[in-house]
């Protein structure tokens, strides 16, 4: 009678304790219960050690949508001839896949982010201090793809390293990520002017740097981060967020931008089973404590 009845009490406690864990995951998805990865080391001048060290309260967000879906915009198509520098640019560029660039992924991304560093295809050149390459491991199964750079980005040359960028690291160490799991970059390597959204030509005139990106990591998924990324990555129509598309045959999970969460909290949510579906993805579990 007494094991009965310990056996079952066991049990209660056991399916209790599941429950608040799993209620405690869904008000507070982004808590670092698993620490925030290091920066996978990389090439100079892609620095690890600048994220986290910026202020926190000036830094302008990029634009993101604050109540509902937004709706969506054609994807710009990759580009492939020379735009002029100083004039409005043209959806005509070079690709950044040029023969010379080697086929060791490591060395061909340094010549292509050395190319993006004097890039002068679209009018963003005009006012970077520093083009924004990325961050993060040339062998990462995840890649997460953001809009732009911000301030802070356009003076370190790093993505992500204000306050989005600790809510993304937040993220990552949400779902349990190592150091050589993730890589962060964007669709445009120079910042627009006031944070901007990058018009279809600029992106486009940019395309052929991620796609080199995208190439050269191999992820098996990306994380396209906002409405924007999304657009540029194929799968930004309609009900965007949450929704499954393919990039160059990669699966591209939408959901919103960090930017977008440090102003409405409440999306946190959804973004956390966006996240879930990624690494359910990956077939791997998701982190429970
Ligand atoms: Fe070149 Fe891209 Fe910078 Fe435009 S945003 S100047 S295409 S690197």
């Amino acid at each position: 009678m007494d094991g009965d009845f310990d056996s079952e009490l066991a049990e209660l406690a056991a399916l209790t304790a599941a429950h608040l864990r799993h209620e405690l995951d869904m008000a507070n998805p982004f808590l670092p219960r698993v620490p925030a990865p290091e920066l996978a080391s990389q090439e100079a001048p892609i620095s690890a050690e600048s994220v986290g060290t910026e202020p926190v309260a000036a830094e302008p967000v990029a634009a993101e949508p604050v109540a509902a879906e937004p709706v969506a915009t054609p994807m710009v198509q990759a580009p492939s001839t020379q735009a002029p520098s100083t004039q409005a640019p043209s959806a005509q560029a070079p690709s950044a896949q040029a023969p010379s660039v080697p086929d060791d992924p490591a060395t061909a991304l340094r010549v292509i982010q050395a190319r993006a560093a004097e890039c002068t295809r679209c009018r963003l050149h005009e006012g970077r201090t520093k083009s924004v390459f990325a961050r993060g491991s040339l062998s990462a199964t995840v890649m997460f793809v953001g809009e732009g750079p911000g301030y802070h980005e356009d003076q370190q040359g790093v993505p992500f390293v204000g306050r989005a960028g600790q809510l993304l690291d937040k993220m990552i160490g949400a779902m349990g990520l190592g150091a050589d799991e993730f890589y962060i970059c964007n669709v445009v390597k120079c910042r627009p002017p006031e944070n901007r959204t990058p018009t279809p030509d600029e992106a486009a005139a940019c395309l052929s740097y991620l796609e080199a990106q995208i190439e050269h990591v191999a992820p098996r998924v990306i994380v396209a981060l906002g409405r924007h990324a999304a657009h540029n990555l194929g799968v930004g129509d309609g009900r965007w967020r949450g929704r499954w598309g393919t990039f160059q045959g990669i699966d591209v999970m939408p959901t919103y931008h960090p930017a977008f969460l440090l102003r409405s909290p409440e999306q946190k949510r959804p973004v956390w089973q966006d996240l879930q579906a990624v690494l359910t993805k990956l077939g791997r579990e998701v982190p429970t404590r």
